[in-house]
């Protein structure tokens, strides 16, 4: 059963230990005239202390407490509509940019957690998509690449639309060569998904770039250089990956980086 504050058994549980706290409660206050009650008067008063409380407070405690429970579930609706992006059902870009930044500060103060991936995704010639086939085909092309995306990354992984047609991966754990072998992965995932917005198949290619850190960089300079990268994805002809360390950026003259 569900004990938690959506679940139906936190109200059986609830209404169930409230009333039985109501009947404690009945006979010890009336305990105090036991003494004076004949057999048959304690009988029928200890009858009635169990019955009230059951008459009353088993009503009572549901529907307050079903009540609650209708608002955790709306709670719990509303955060998850606030995080949400609904065209692709991955997480917005303010929710995204918070998981990883919490991640990132988690990690640095564990011994070993600080390595990962940030990638960031771009859809190629997109405009061209709405021009040819319709916003709304545009719209359904971005759900398609949503999933590709999703459907090769681990349950630890985070992915979220950033914008238009962008999309963003966060990697805990992750060495530059797994990285590359994720993006890889995640750009034949896309490059493998049936699109066909007039009836024949039409070609969905993403770039991506990535940054891999092995230690603390605050979010926004992650992404700067994933950043970076996409641009060369994007500038070496496109559907291409292109992930770099952030040692290699340590390397490079303060300009070139
Ligand atoms: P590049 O390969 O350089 O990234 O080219 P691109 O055409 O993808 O890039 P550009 O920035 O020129 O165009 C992005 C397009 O994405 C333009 C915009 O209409 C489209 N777009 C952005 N958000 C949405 C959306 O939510 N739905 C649809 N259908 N299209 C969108
Ligand atoms: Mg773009
Ligand atoms: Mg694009």
């Amino acid at each position: 059963m569900d004990f938690s504050p959506t679940g139906q058994g936190r109200v059986y549980l609830g209404t169930a230990l409230g009333t039985l706290g109501c009947i404690v409660v009945a006979l010890l206050v009336d305990s105090f005239n036991f003494h004076n009650l004949s057999p048959a008067a304690l009988r029928w008063s200890i009858a009635i202390d169990i019955l009230v409380p059951i008459a009353l407070a088993v009503p009572m405690l549901y529907l307050l407490l079903s009540k609650l429970r209708q608002l955790a579930t709306a709670h719990d609706l509303l955060r998850h509509h606030a995080a949400t992006d609904t065209l692709t059902d991955l997480l917005n870009r303010g929710a995204f940019t918070r998981e990883v930044e919490e991640a990132l500060d988690d990690a640095r103060f564990s011994e070993d957690g600080m390595r990962g991936t940030l990638l960031v995704i771009d859809a190629d010639n997109f405009k061209a998509i709405n021009d040819t086939f319709g916003h709304e085909q545009g719209d359904a092309a971005l759900r398609r690449i949503a999933g590709a995306i999703r459907s090769v990354l681990r349950a630890a992984d985070l992915v979220g639309r950033i914008g238009g047609e962008e999309f963003a991966v966060y990697l805990p754990g992750t060495t530059q060569l797994i990285a590359e072998a994720v993006a890889e992965r995640l750009r034949l995932a896309v490059y493998d998904t049936l699109f066909t917005p007039d009836g024949k198949p039409h070609q969905l290619t993403v770039s991506v770039g990535g940054a891999v850190y092995d230690r603390y960089l605050p979010f926004a300079e992650l992404f700067r250089l994933a950043d970076q990268q996409l641009y060369v994805a994007k500038q070496n002809g496109r559907n291409r990956i292109a992930v770099a360390s952030i040692s290699h950026y340590e390397s490079l003259p303060a300009t070139a980086a």
